[in-house]
Order: structure tokens, then sequence, then C-alpha cells
């Protein structure tokens, strides 16, 4: 992986388009004092992602956007892209060439692009980690860094030497996953919390279920009995009505009896 080009627009000392290639070798950036050569390494660590005022040698973070001159007037917004060879593959990504841009405005919005197309920084982040590139790289050292880095925090130095080691990607993915998993513990608390509180609901309920059950069972058989009571009255009622109809046959011919014989 090879740095081939930066290209500048708006950002700190640089208002009009300014490509820098970076051919084979060694390239030097040479210049009178205050004529911009460390702004160049500002825009490099800036478009990796740099979210700390003070590194980008400012006090806030649109300080990196061309504020002005008696001639020219300030901008809104400022875009830097940082263009690598990826002919070896180094990074994890189908394109031989990798272009990462960062585009910030006043306003305070900022959007970051690989190869044009809009993406996360957790993505940029993540395509060069392990190579050395990136934010707390030790690729890239700023004016006045060396001495922190030297006489620095033993963290500090640490950071930096597991980042050139190649295991600063597997740290973060192991506090990644300690998070998850400290989650996934407190969910599992909440969730036997849960449970706890429906076993307590379960004997009312159980019992609740019961009655149920026995009240549909009692209704079932009554609506048997009452069937039952229905037929049996109508059979006692037929049968009545075959008697009475019986004894009202015998009266009507006692009737013409008597009749014939008065
Ligand atoms: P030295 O050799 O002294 O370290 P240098 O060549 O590295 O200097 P830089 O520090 O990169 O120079 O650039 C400083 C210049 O950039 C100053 O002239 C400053 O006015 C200009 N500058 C920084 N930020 C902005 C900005 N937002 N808008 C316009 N100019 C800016």
């Amino acid at each position: 992986m090879k740095l081939a080009r930066l290209e500048l627009l708006g950002f700190k000392s640089f208002p009009q388009r300014t490509d820098i290639r970076f051919d084979g070798g060694i390239t030097g950036i040479v210049g009178p004092n205050g004529s911009g050569k460390s702004n160049i390494a500002d825009a490099v660590r800036w478009v990796l992602g740099e979210q700390n005022a003070r590194m980008l040698r400012g006090a806030r973070m649109d300080d990196v956007i061309f504020a002005g001159t008696q001639k020219r007037r300030a901008l809104p917004w400022c875009e830097v892209s940082l263009v690598f060879d990826n002919a070896d593959g180094a990074l994890k990504t189908p394109f031989s060439e990798v272009m990462v841009t960062r585009k910030a405005w006043r306003s305070g919005e900022s959007e970051y692009m690989l190869n044009r197309k809009n993406c996360r920084l957790k993505d940029i982040a993540e395509l060069f980690y392990d190579t050395g590139v990136g934010g707390g790289g030790y690729s890239i050292i700023g004016q006045g860094q060396i001495d922190v880095f030297l006489s620095g925090r033993g963290e500090e130095r640490r950071d930096a030497l597991e980042e050139a080691a190649g295991i600063s990607a597997l740290r973060t993915r192991k506090e990644e996953a300690t998070r998850k998993l400290d989650r996934a513990q407190e969910q599992l608390e909440r969730a036997g919390d849960l449970l706890r509180e429906l076993e307590a609901m379960l004997g009312p309920l159980e019992k609740q279920s019961e009655a149920a059950r026995e009240y549909l069972r009692l209704a079932e058989r009554l609506k048997q009995v009452d069937a039952n009571v229905y037929l049996v009255r109508h059979e006692r009622l037929t049968r009545r009505v075959g008697t009475l109809t019986a004894s009202a046959e015998a009266l009507r011919e006692a009737l013409r009896g008597h009749a014939e014989e008065l």
C-alpha cells in the first residue's frame, strides 16, 4: 500500500484545489515558515477522522476551513481526499486504488466517503486497522509529537506500539466483545427478574385455569341435563295428551249414547 495523492480544497491555507502527488521514493515538502507545510500533515490526519481540534493545531474544528485573507473570502466548507495505491491488496477491499474523503461545513456537519461513496468514519477506521495509518497511528507524527511519543505517558506509548504491532484491532474487537458480553449479561439478569415475576404469577393462574376448566365441564353437563329434562317432559306430555284424547273420545261416545237414549 502506498500513498498516491492528496487533494485539498478549502482546507486551512489551501482555498484553491491543490493536488499533491507522492511518487516513488521519499517526498519532501519545503517552504518558508508559515507557508503551510504542516497544514498538509494536518490534512492527512483530518481526512483519516481526527476529532480533536488541538491535534490539528486549532481551537475549534471549523478552524480547518479556509478562514479568508484580505484578498480572498472565507469558504463555507472544505474537503480533503487521500488516495492510496492498493495494488498489493494490503487494504481489505477489492479496489486497487482507495480514496478516502472527508468534507466539513462551518455548520458542524461532516461527511466521509470511501471511493466517493458515503460511509461512516467507522468503515474508514476498520479499513485501516493495523496498517499503521489512522488517527492514533504511528505513521503520522505532527510537529512536536515526537517528544510526546518519546517522553509521553506509558499508556500513549503502548497504544502507538500496539498499533505498530498490529494488535490494536484485536484489542478494539476484544473491547467491543466485552461490551456486548456485559450487555448480554444485563439482559440475562433482566430476563431472570421477569422469569421470577412470571413464576410468582404461575400459581394463581393455574388455579384460575383449573376453575375455568371446571366451569366449562359443568356448563357442558348442564346443557346435556337440560336437554334430557326437556325430552322427559315432552314424552310425559305426549303420553298425557294420548290419555286425555282417549278419555275425550270415550266421553263423546257416552254423550252420543245418552243423546240417543234421550
Ligand atoms: P512552520 O515551518 O513555521 O511550521 P508551516 O509551513 O508548517 O510553518 P503551517 O503551520 O502549516 O506552516 O501553516 C500556517 C499558515 O496556515 C498560517 O499562515 C495560517 O494563517 C494559515 N492557516 C491556518 N489555518 C488557516 C485557515 N483556516 N484559513 C486560512 N489560513 C490558515
